[in-house]
């Protein structure tokens, strides 16, 4: 059987993966927080623990990997959307889980095993709560509940920090009823007007924290094998989860890897709606600002690029080198059944700590051998040259064909009239799609070229 490396945030190493039950390997992965479009920077979690559920599938069986992303459909910006907006908070949470998942199917990420909503963990979440202020590790003041992080001698392992790091480097929010700044919440009381939940602590919502341990602990039990997420999580995020489901459940573990995926920039700078280089998985899907739109294959592939724990910069030179790539790749395939199994080498660099870029440079040079077969099952152990992510490479369902028709029909009228200007106005816009126009005496032959974008074709029927 392969033998998976991965890179535990906990111990600072690369580690030997050894599942705690192979027949059923089980990660956890932070998911979004429901209220608006995800931006580019969200997607890349979301492809770097696809790739690793993938991965897992392949050694251990598809059917032995449990896989629990969840939507965080409760919190302060669902509640401030809600307001802005006159709209309910159900309609906003339930809109944009559906646009999560559709961009993230068109980036070619599996559905996890489980996609639990927080609101559907509320009972799970009190009973935890209560649990802990039992233990003696929470306690409850003017409404709130508060996990008490001095009864908890191993909080800050997980990032190294020390308390007082902690306490520097946080925006810590200092509030009257918390006996240390660095308490966090787990249960806050609601006005009426906001969404609530009848507790013992009085009608009120949880923190962010609690729902993941909450979650994890009912669909993956105390101890499960990998939690993910980007590493701006790592504190305090994680530091609160572990904090939780170990005082909650003494003597369990938790996770044992905590895998974190490095942050994303674009064109060499933080992301940011101010330097107007801040876009949204659809923008770039669909186009906007007058850029095309750019297929969800080439953004996975440019993801992939670059390893999960180095910072990965987006950039429209990239997604050019790999559009123009997977298009010749396309191409090698076409009609070619997959290899039996991926190609050793690529398993070997993905096993080895999720070494994408290291499976890139194999996929290329199966591609320049002409392994055609070799490439289409290798790539798709990556969840690429996939038949279901291919349609940007055909023609996107416009029909060429009737468009070469008209166009010789248009330059067989002109040879009589010797008036040009329609053909060339018609060749110009088919230009403009990325259609390439070879017009010989044989005939009129359309070809999708770089930068083909199907769309462009519409108003030309
Ligand atoms: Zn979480």
């Amino acid at each position: 059987m392969t033998q998976i490396t991965l890179y535990n945030t906990r111990t600072r190493q690369k580690e030997r993966f050894e599942p705690i039950d192979p027949n059923n390997v089980r990660m956890y992965v932070c998911g979004p927080t429901v209220y608006d479009r995800a931006h580019l920077g969200n997607a890349r979690p979301v492809v770097v623990f696809d790739v690793l559920f993938r991965l897992l599938r392949h050694v251990y069986g598809p059917d032995h990997v449990t896989y629990v992303r969840n939507f965080t459909d409760v919190d302060d910006k669902i509640i401030a959307r809600a307001d802005e907006s006159g709209r309910p908070i159900d309609t906003i949470t339930a809109e944009t889980t559906q646009w999560f998942l559709e961009d993230m199917g068109a980036l070619g990420a599996l559905e996890p095993s489980h996609m639990p909503r927080a609101t559907a963990y509320i009972g799970q979440m009190i009973a935890m709560i209560e649990a802990l202020v039992e233990k003696g590790h929470a306690y409850a003041a003017e409404g709130h509940v508060l996990f008490d992080v001095n009864s908890y001698a191993a909080y800050g392992r997980l990032s190294g920090r020390s308390v007082d790091d902690m306490i520097a480097g946080a925006r810590v929010e200092v509030a009257p009823y918390k006996r240390d700044p660095m308490d966090f919440v787990l249960w806050k009381p609601s006005t009426p007007d906001q969404p609530g939940w009848d507790s013992p602590w009085g009608r009120g919502r949880p923190g962010w924290h609690i729902e993941c341990s909450a979650m994890a602990h009912d669909l993956l039990g105390e101890t499960f094998d990998i939690h993910g997420g980007g590493n701006d999580l790592t504190f305090p995020h994680h530091e609160n989860e572990i904090a939780q489901s170990c005082c909650a459940h003494p003597g369990s573990d938790f996770a044992r890897v905590w895998m974190h995926n490095e942050m994303l920039q674009v064109e060499g700078k933080k992301m940011s709606k101010s330097l107007g280089n801040f876009f949204t998985v659809h923008d770039l899907l669909a186009g906007h600002d007058g850029q095309p739109g750019i297929p969800g294959e080439v953004i996975r592939f440019v993801f992939l690029s670059t390893h999960y724990r180095k910072p990965m910069d987006w950039t429209s030179e990239k997604a050019r080198e790999a559009e123009s790539t997977l298009r010749k790749w396309r191409g090698l395939i076409a009609g070619v059944e997959p290899a039996p199994s991926p190609a050793p080498e690529v398993i070997a660099a993905l096993a080895d700590d999720l070494n994408t870029a290291g499976a890139i440079a194999v996929l290329h040079r199966l591609a320049g051998e002409g392994d055609a077969a070799g490439l289409k099952a290798s790539a798709g152990l990556m969840g690429l040259l996939s038949d279901e992510m291919g349609a940007w490479t055909a023609t996107g369902g416009a029909d060429l064909a009737a468009f070469a028709e008209k166009l010789a029909a248009l330059r067989a009228e002109a040879m009589q009239t010797k008036d040009f200007a329609q053909v060339d106005a018609f060749k110009a816009a088919l230009t403009a799609a990325g259609v390439e126009v070879r017009m010989s005496k044989a005939g009129v032959e359309l070809v999708p070229g770089a930068g083909f974008d199907p769309a462009k074709l519409e108003g030309l029927k």
